[in-house]
């Protein structure tokens, strides 16, 4: 065989291992409680009109392929009792969401944790066997330096910390050190929001098509519709904040394909496929 042939049909094979790697994902959004109360979109977009309310919702989501279950973010147990300062309604324990989905607690295999607040990480206990993967610095900053003084631990449990450590100490927990890192086969993690400490969102690969699941890092679809809409005291840098919600709009061929993290819209943008379970495509 001629060398040229060689090389061509060589670099058809690294081609088609590349192809391969990015898996054909299916991806839902699962909506297990309510907000039961009027929710000013100011709290979350800082240039939002007065007097106008979000229909706002807490959300996880699935990610389903290449032989993985993949959960970004965890929700919490309704027991927490910052879940009552939100009036929660129509709350569904997130691994029986996950149950109703035909799947089971066990099944899940790894948990992205876009940031430690609460509504996201408290539900990781509900999950005995997933790898469970976060920001190192978000992660220290949580265990660490926020409950000194001067620290900032809004929206951070005591009890999750105390989880968090414990599965650290156990081995199923996987620091991701910085921005635009690929964790599994087309699914890649940035960061610079600063929602907490490091926070990150979640660009899934699928087929043709590019899916970001933004959770916090854009909390409604008028922080993503606008500019300078970064949450009024919900991020460590708020310039930082909206220069991710327009990168958010470079990783995609179409906004809609960004998710924000707490609006109810979201399951009136897409196929309904359960009650509460759209999926985004
Ligand atoms: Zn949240």
């Amino acid at each position: 065989m001629k060398k040229s042939v060689l090389i061509l049909l060589l670099s058809f094979g690294i081609l088609g291992v590349s192809f391969c790697q990015t898996a054909n994902y299916e991806i839902y959004a699962l909506r297990f409680a309510d907000v039961g109360q009027a929710f000013p979109l100011s709290a979350l977009a800082m240039d939002a009109p007065a007097g106008e309310n979000v229909n706002a919702v807490f959300s996880i989501w699935l990610i389903k392929g290449n032989g993985k279950n993949i959960l970004v973010d965890a929700g919490f147990l309704n027991d927490i009792p910052e879940a009552k300062d939100f009036s929660v309604v129509r709350y569904i324990r997130p691994d029986s969401a996950i149950i109703r989905f035909g799947l089971q607690p066990a099944d899940i295999s790894d948990i992205i944790l876009t940031h430690p607040h609460w509504d996201h990480i408290d539900g990781v206990s509900l999950f005995p066997n997933a790898q469970v993967w976060m920001q190192k610095d978000d992660y220290n900053y949580f265990v660490g330096s926020a409950w000194q003084k001067g620290g900032n631990k809004g929206g951070f449990n005591e009890r999750d910390v105390r989880m968090m450590l414990d599965l650290n100490l156990g081995g199923r927990l996987h620091l991701v050190d910085g921005d635009s890192k690929e964790l599994l086969p087309g699914i890649t993690v940035y960061t610079g929001s600063r929602h907490t400490y490091n926070s990150e969102y979640v660009l899934v690969k699928t087929g043709n098509n590019k899916v970001v699941l933004a959770s916090d890092n854009a909390y409604t679809y008028y922080n993503i519709d606008h500019l300078k809409s970064a949450p009024p005291n919900s991020t460590f840098d708020t310039a930082g904040y909206v220069k991710q919600l327009q990168r958010m709009k470079t990783l995609v061929s179409d906004p809609k394909y960004i998710i924000p993290g707490h609006d109810a819209a979201v399951f009136t943008r897409f196929p309904t496929v359960k009650e509460g379970v759209v999926r985004i495509r």
